[in-house]
């Protein structure tokens, strides 16, 4: 028998939660056909929900054997979410998966093929169009793809999504990766593996809403970015390096101007120290913020508490 491990994170999912069993009973009746050694157990990781999802998944939970459960004593992120419910999986194959039914189910069977009969060790999902979603978004979110692109030695697929099956071994190797601050994409690309890209449409969520704003959603792209690489840092001092030359040139000539009396000096002076003071305070931002990081990962917390799990 193969056991396949299905990790759903979910906050305040309350009105999808049917929804999506509905869904995963279908797709699990079909492997029971199509693949009969095969068994599920499907994991709902309750990322610290205000909402009755806690209590939904445990009525389905009394009803259906392969599901279980994990509760989170507050809201840690849908990246906290996924390591837990692979640390806690047992199966021999691992999925992630979103509760929208933004990730479709019934290409499971699909995934399903590429590990056990294909020779991939993960299969993962990229939606080729963003239809449905609001454009300042689809712009940001592609520039930030193809920055990833250039800035980072690991690959980050444009408009990948966090559904994909894994093999034991990439799970624990994504495991083995402990940042605290977590960019699971970026984490897939560095543990390496073949994977197979299934493509499809976007399909808007059934039921209630995303839980990321334009703002997370930067927070998170910069995060990613940090997470990945040290571009920024470099920057920093090659464009000191640069601009250091620079006005050593343009002292020069500027003190010749001045003693020749044909320089409106003032002006110009506050606009330069105007600039690079805001340089300077820019740069010193972007330390800061991997310095805030390294602060984070040194502590050493725990990536989630669980407050109730099966
Ligand atoms: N999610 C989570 N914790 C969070 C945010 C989101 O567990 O802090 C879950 C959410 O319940 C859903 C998945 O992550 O199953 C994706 O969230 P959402 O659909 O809001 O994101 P989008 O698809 O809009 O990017
Ligand atoms: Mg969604």
């Amino acid at each position: 028998m193969k056991l396949l491990s299905v990790v759903v994170p979910c906050w305040n999912e309350e009105e999808v939660i049917p929804f999506f069993y509905k869904e995963m009973h279908k797709t699990m009746e079909e492997f029971r056909v199509s693949y009969p050694d095969t068994s599920f157990e499907l994991i709902f990781v309750d990322d610290g929900s205000k909402d009755r999802t806690l209590s939904l998944v445990k009525e389905l939970a009394e009803k259906d054997p392969c599901i279980r459960y994990i509760s989170f004593s507050r809201n840690f992120g849908k990246e906290a979410a996924l390591y837990a419910g692979f640390e806690n999986s047992k199966g021999d194959y691992v999925v992630c998966m979103d509760v929208d039914l933004q990730d479709p189910p019934a290409l499971l069977p699909e995934m399903y093929e590429a590990v056990v009969n294909e020779g991939y060790d993960s299969a993962a999902t990229r939606r080729v169009t963003r239809k449905g979603e609001p454009l300042i978004r689809s712009f940001f979110a592609r520039r930030f793809y193809r920055l990833m692109d250039r800035i980072c030695a690991t690959e980050v697929v444009d408009g990948a999504r966090d559904y994909r099956i894994m093999t034991r071994q990439m799970t624990d190797a994504v495991l083995s990766m402990g940042d605290y601050c977590r960019f699971t994409k970026g984490i897939y690309g560095w543990v390496g593996f073949r994977t197979k890209w299934l493509e499809f449409e976007n399909i808007e969520r059934v039921a209630g809403e995303t839980k990321w704003s334009f703002w997370k959603l930067l927070i998170y792209a910069i995060e990613g970015i940090i997470a990945f690489s040290t571009f920024p840092l470099e920057m920093m001092s090659w464009t000191g390096g640069i601009l250091t030359f620079l006005f050593f040139v343009f002292s020069v000539v500027g003190g010749i101007f001045l003693y020749l009396g044909i320089w409106p000096m003032v002006p110009l002076i506050i606009g330069v120290i105007g600039f690079f003071s805001s340089l300077n305070l820019f740069f010193l931002g972007i330390a800061a913020w991997y310095l805030s990081k390294t602060y984070l990962e040194t502590k050493n917390r725990p990536m989630y508490i669980a407050k109730e799990m099966t």
